[in-house]
């Protein structure tokens, strides 16, 4: 029996471990599909404290070594359901094995929701295509660029880029906003932001990186914008469904939990970007991941 399994091998997860080996704990860290997570697939990262600049690929093997060297262990497993057993303890299965824990912290991250293209571009991705402003729009500086997307992301990524890009193209696929009219007003008031209402983005075009993008326009005339990057937030896809019966989920299918990162059942916790919180990034994740860790070291102490 472990005294923590953590499920998802992210930053949230692998600051999990960390902390929890350094209070004594035997840990095993679960993660379904590559660790690092989401982190891992991005160019650079450049807002991480004390760090100028590190590729996220970088970033994740470095805390992946941090961990192991303190003995956490790590299965490459998808966790599947979590089970709270009459002794307190957890069980948590995975595809091919089953593991008991005292305790467990939920670090499964979140998806953003791709755009369907009409061919299959996920090789654009991070080379033109992008799924986060604030991470990546810097590197357009002085360019001009696009977002697609109708809500408060996709409003918030357009003022954002507004700031420091010559132009910014929204493709919206109605012709209202489904966001604050707050952000609505300030995006009105931007003389560097033009919407194209009615639109819908229907392909990526480039070899190695993006050059330009396709759209059909309001009458259904298939066109095409000559574009470096461009930004999609249409909604991020949290997978969280497989742990309902342990933990509440918010109407979004988030993990129910505040600060504390406490869930519901006791001896479980929560950490990262899937769960409930307005700010989601490396930063706040392994902030949750230390919180989430050092408060099931105190839980453990407490049985
Ligand atoms: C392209 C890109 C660039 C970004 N750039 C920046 C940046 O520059 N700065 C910044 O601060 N943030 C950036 N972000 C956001 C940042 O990566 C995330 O906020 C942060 O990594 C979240 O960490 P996490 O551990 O909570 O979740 P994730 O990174 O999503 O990790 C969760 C892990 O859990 C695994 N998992 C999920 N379900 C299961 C399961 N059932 N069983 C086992 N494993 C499971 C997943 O495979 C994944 O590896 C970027 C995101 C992307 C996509």
């Amino acid at each position: 029996m472990f005294d923590i399994i953590v499920i998802g091998g992210g930053a949230a997860g692998m600051t999990a471990a960390l902390y929890a080996r350094r209070n004594g704990k035997s840990v095993l860290v679960l993660e379904g599909e590559s660790l690092g997570g989401q982190i891992a697939t991005s160019p650079r990262l450049e807002n991480f404290p004390s760090i100028k600049e590190i590729s996220g690929e970088a970033f994740a093997d470095n805390l992946f070594e941090q961990i192991v060297d303190l003995g956490a262990e790590v299965e490459i497993e998808k966790a599947v359901s979590i089970e709270k057993r009459a002794d307190k303890s957890f069980l948590v299965r995975t595809e091919y094995n089953e593991y008991a824990a005292k305790s467990v912290i939920i670090a499964a991250g979140v998806k953003h929701k791709h755009l369907k293209t009409k061919h299959d571009r996920e090789d654009l991705v991070g080379k033109g295509v992008y799924y986060c402003a604030v991470c990546d729009g810097p590197f357009y500086k002085g360019r001009e660029v696009a977002v697609v997307g109708d809500a408060n992301s996709a409003l918030q990524y357009a003022l954002l880029l507004s700031g420091y890009c010559k132009k910014v193209y929204m493709y919206t696929l109605f012709d209202k906003f489904f966001g604050d009219e707050s952000l609505v007003k300030a995006l009105r008031a931007k003389d560097n932001i033009e919407v194209r209402p009615n639109t819908s983005v229907v392909d990526f075009i480039g070899e190695e990186e993006l050059t330009a993008i396709e759209y059909t326009d309001k009458d259904g005339n298939l066109c095409r914008q000559e574009i470096p990057a461009v930004f999609v937030a249409i909604g991020q896809v949290p997978d969280n469904a497989a742990f309902a019966n342990v933990a509440d989920l918010d109407d979004a299918g988030y993990i129910a939990a505040d600060e504390s990162c406490r869930t519901k059942t006791e001896g479980l916790f929560v950490a990262g970007d899937c769960r409930t919180k307005a700010v989601r990034q490396v930063s706040t994740a392994v902030s949750d991941g230390a919180i989430a860790a050092t408060n099931a070291s105190l839980y453990l102490e407490s049985l």
